[in-house]
């Protein structure tokens, strides 16, 4: 049953017809978390909820969603207990914490890392409750992913005839796949990830170049084909996204 929990979703995913069905899985969760958290439901005031966000805090990227998304009195609420955690916890560290001690001299000394307080904030910047929560579900799609590929003769084709991936999420479709897939299946995985994305990126290549054509003046009365969209399209086929994505608001 959970299965078919992350099956319907990759199948969707393929189905769209995207640049890249990672990116598209991606962005759906990412949306639906969103909505999660600051949309109708109001689970930042569920306790639980509301500790995971006190203790993870937010990446930048991801205080800018919250902050686009819209819902003035919920970020609120979520900054403000997340701050008491942050004073708190930072209230300790400095107290029994000392400077890492590097000699100024003619020889600089290179730092260690050593500074507690200094790692303690390293570790909140790089530490993000939306982070976390897509990195989890993106575990799972790739898992799912991988079983449906060593299951389904039909997934299989359905892969080979799709229009790849992103650059990035090709990268951890290849290194994946030496975990998940057995030796013979393995080389044969990784030849078809490198042959999809160079011809896409082939493929957006020209589509990228007949979109420069157009701007020729000659070129004034030519069919767009398909370049209209190409500068979107070919920016995430490299590192995935959705540059040209409105801003996602709360629904009201
Ligand atoms: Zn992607
Ligand atoms: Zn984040």
């Amino acid at each position: 049953m959970k299965e078919r929990l992350y099956t319907i979703p990759v199948s969707e995913a393929f189905e769209a017809g995207d640049e890249c069905p990672f990116c598209f899985l991606e962005r759906k969760n990412e949306q639906e978390m969103l909505d999660f958290v600051l949309g109708s439901a109001a689970s930042y005031m569920e306790s639980d909820i509301r500790e995971k966000t006190d203790q993870k805090g937010f990446c930048r990227q991801h205080f800018q969603l919250m902050f686009q998304y819209g819902n003035t009195l919920g970020n609120a609420w979520i900054l403000k207990t997340h701050y008491s955690c942050l004073l708190e916890e930072m209230g300790k560290i400095s107290k029994s914490s000392t400077s890492a001690g590097i000699a100024k001299g003619v020889f600089k000394k290179k730092y260690q890392g050593n500074d507690r307080l200094e790692s303690w904030i390293k570790e909140k910047e790089n530490s993000c409750y939306f982070c976390d929560g897509l990195e989890e579900t993106r575990r799972r799609y790739l898992e799912t992913f991988f079983m449906m590929y060593k299951k389904e003769e039909l997934f299989r084709e359905k892969v080979k005839k799709s229009k790849g991936f992103c650059l990035m999420h090709s990268r951890q479709l290849i290194a994946a796949g030496y975990e998940q897939l057995g030796e013979k299946q393995q080389e044969e995985f990784r030849e078809l990830i490198i042959k999809l994305a160079q011809e896409e990126m082939d493929r957006l290549q020209n589509e990228i170049s007949w979109l420069v054509d157009k701007f020729d003046y000659r070129n004034r009365d030519a069919d767009w084909k398909n370049s209209k969209d190409a500068l979107q399209r070919g920016m995430q086929k490299l590192w995935g996204g959705y540059p040209a994505d409105p801003v996602y608001r709360q629904n009201k």
